[in-house]
């Protein structure tokens, strides 16, 4: 079903922000993205206004208040969402999908631009509502305004961006991971402490951002500098990758466990005692305190990103399970791309304790094979 209708929208105030933001009244357009690819293209011929589609027509004079609204006749009870794994510049990225996105004058930003935070969306928001909260909405809503005080702020199911920050912004895509994770959280605010709202939130960014790896990352270890766990983001996320790595190996990450758990009763923080056999304190006091390793200038050069981008660690020759890669600031499944020096030998296995699926590296591998990428957990060089 497509229609044409004239709508606009204003947020009462008493709903829970994370974190605060100005009121708004705006003029709305919509585009609902699960209508079939052919229409999806018919429409940006005809009526589209900016947004997820060629990029090549955008209107800075929208003033006629007219928005158009995608439907799918398809139903949207899906269970197992296809979704897919990449950005396709011609739009196609939301095909099929089951969730919508509203997008409210999307104009003021650059295209192209918007185009990828879009089809982010529709990459990562389904990967997000499956790992915490598999209830979580369908329906979410960007709303680009110059006014907002914040970068970035969740209001619900609608995520304010300001747009004078993205538009000196242009890489930044990944914060749509962020602000979802909010919305996909929308009826924990509140429930669950700030600083769990803040750290899950990078966390999930961190876990599965698309291409913003090179501009924004989380701490490798404990740094006092930052503050502690309760100062919420890249601190808290740390925290947390770290307690799955030592003490929820294949499990649920212990942000999802806590999200889930808090969903069906009040959170407490006996929470974690059950998903880790420590309280929280004593996860704190083990992390704070966690051996680190003075860092290497020479050997294999390993990356959190592809084709050599993000984080590099080097490693000389030795033996290196999980908790001496710990010690060294590479975090468990993080092992994007590896450079091998010439004289040197890299065999990766995808379990602690040199075990399971195993791959030999004997020159640069920008590109790690699928069965190994963001699964390496113990590390031999010879
Ligand atoms: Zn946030």
């Amino acid at each position: 079903m497509i229609e044409l209708s004239a709508t606009s929208k204003t947020l009462s105030d008493n709903q829970k922000v994370y974190p605060l933001i100005s009121p708004f009244n705006h003029h709305i357009w919509k585009i609902g993205m699960t209508m079939l690819f052919k229409f999806f293209l018919f429409f940006l011929a005809f009526v589209f206004v900016g947004g997820c589609g060629g990029g090549a027509s955008s209107s800075k004079n929208s003033t006629s208040s007219s928005s158009t609204s995608f439907s799918s006749s398809s139903s949207s009870s899906v269970s197992s969402i296809a979704v897919p794994i990449s950005y396709e510049a011609d739009g196609s990225c939301a095909e099929g999908s089951p969730y919508t996105l509203t997008i409210t004058d999307g104009y003021r930003i650059d295209p192209e631009h918007l185009e990828k935070l879009v089809c982010n969306f529709f990459v990562t928001y389904p990967k997000i509502v499956a790992l915490l909260s598999p209830n979580a909405s369908k329906n979410i809503e960007f709303v680009f305004d110059p006014r907002s005080p914040y970068v970035a702020a969740a209001y619900g199911t609608v995520i304010v961006y300001r747009t004078h920050y993205l538009a000196g912004a242009p890489d930044d895509t990944d914060i749509v991971v962020h602000e979802t994770t909010h919305a996909a959280q929308a009826e924990l605010i509140g429930e669950l402490p700030g600083w769990i709202v803040e750290g899950t939130a990078d966390f999930v960014r961190d876990l599965y951002g698309l291409d913003s790896k090179d501009i924004w990352s989380i701490p490798t270890r404990y740094a006092n500098s930052t503050g502690d766990y309760l100062s919420g983001y890249g601190n808290a996320a740390a925290f947390f990758k770290w307690i799955d790595a030592l003490y929820r190996q294949n499990e649920l990450p212990v942000a999802a466990a806590i999200s889930r758990a808090t969903l069906a009763a009040p959170y407490n923080d006996d929470l974690w005692v059950d998903l880790t056999g420590k309280s929280l304190e004593a996860l704190w006091h083990e992390y704070k305190s966690f051996p680190v390793t003075p860092p290497f200038t020479t050997g294999v050069s390993v990356f959190n990103g592809a084709n050599f981008t993000g984080r590099e660690i080097k490693l000389e020759r030795g033996n290196y399970d999980l908790y001496e890669l710990l010690a060294l600031g590479v975090t468990d499944n993080q092992i994007a791309s590896i450079k091998v020096p010439h004289g040197y030998k890299l065999k990766a296995y995808v379990d602690i304790n040199f075990a399971g699926e195993q791959m030999t590296f004997i020159a640069d591998a920008p590109d790690i094979d699928a069965s190994m990428a963001l699964k390496i957990s113990s590390i031999v060089i010879e």
